[in-house]
């Protein structure tokens, strides 16, 4: 007894998967790391394609960005298509650009708080004799995701074989979660750091907020939009040194 089609059987056999040709190429040396995403999309004989959702977190500065833009580009190399988003709200390299510290850079589409991530993102990438399936989705600073979209892109990526990769911080300058990272480090499939270091050598974590002057910043908004500060990545020892109170983050743990 076969019984219904489960919802991502019905996506998967109304055309929702990659080009033929695409699916049979072997990823080359260079897509290495897009490997386990683009085998998400293979089909396994009779059974539909699993995919997930996947989180790389890191402090700034860490590559993500340049990240996502060789996962888009191993995935179009072989003919797939893949939507980017970036939030809204980030404007430091042009709205909606994602932008490399390479030098590398592309337009994507943005999101907001309002943005609601379901199937019909997917709607205008069902296979036409013009248009491709969409055959991932990438999004750049999700730590401003709200919980309510972590939970929407959990439920896309479950019910259709589209693997969502999303990039982002996980703590703000005074160490606190940012709540999408939060929801995404609860829900994601896949976690994965990305390292970088702190100007002592050690592995950078956290993420410091400095005024004009060089001087640590530990209070204010969690989202700063234009202003004098900036921010550095450094370990937790450095993030902490010049600090002379105690650090509390009230709501994580009580
Ligand atoms: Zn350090």
């Amino acid at each position: 007894m076969l019984g219904r089609p489960s919802p991502r059987r019905r996506a998967w056999s109304r055309g929702l998967r990659p080009p033929e040709g695409a699916a049979r190429q072997r990823p080359g040396k260079a897509g290495s790391a897009a490997c386990a995403w683009l085998g998400a999309l293979r089909p396994r004989g009779d059974n539909p394609p699993v995919s997930k959702l996947y989180f790389r977190y890191a402090a700034m500065n860490a590559g993500k960005s340049t990240h996502l833009l060789q996962a888009a580009y191993n995935y179009e190399e072989r003919g797939m298509r893949v939507r980017m988003f970036t939030a809204a709200h980030d404007d430091r390299s042009g709205v909606g650009v994602i932008a490399s510290r390479l030098g590398l850079s592309r337009q994507a589409e943005t999101f907001g708080a309002d943005t609601v991530f379901d199937s019909a993102w997917l709607e205008d990438g069902r296979p036409t004799a013009a248009i491709q399936p969409v055959a991932c989705l990438l999004i750049d600073e999700a730590q401003f995701l709200t919980p309510d979209q972590v939970h929407q892109l959990h439920r896309l990526a479950h019910q259709h074989p589209v693997p969502v990769l999303c990039y982002g911080l996980r703590s703000d300058f005074r160490g606190d979660a940012f709540p999408g990272a939060a929801a995404l480090l609860t829900l994601a499939d896949e976690l994965e750091e990305m390292k970088t270091i702190c100007a002592c050598a050690r592995k950078a974590s956290m993420n410091l907020r400095v005024d004009g002057e060089g001087r640590r910043v530990k209070q204010g908004e969690q989202v700063m939009i234009g202003g004098n500060e900036s921010y550095r990545a450094v370990c937790p020892s450095c993030f902490y040194s010049q600090d002379e109170d105690p650090i509390s983050a009230p709501g994580l743990f009580g």
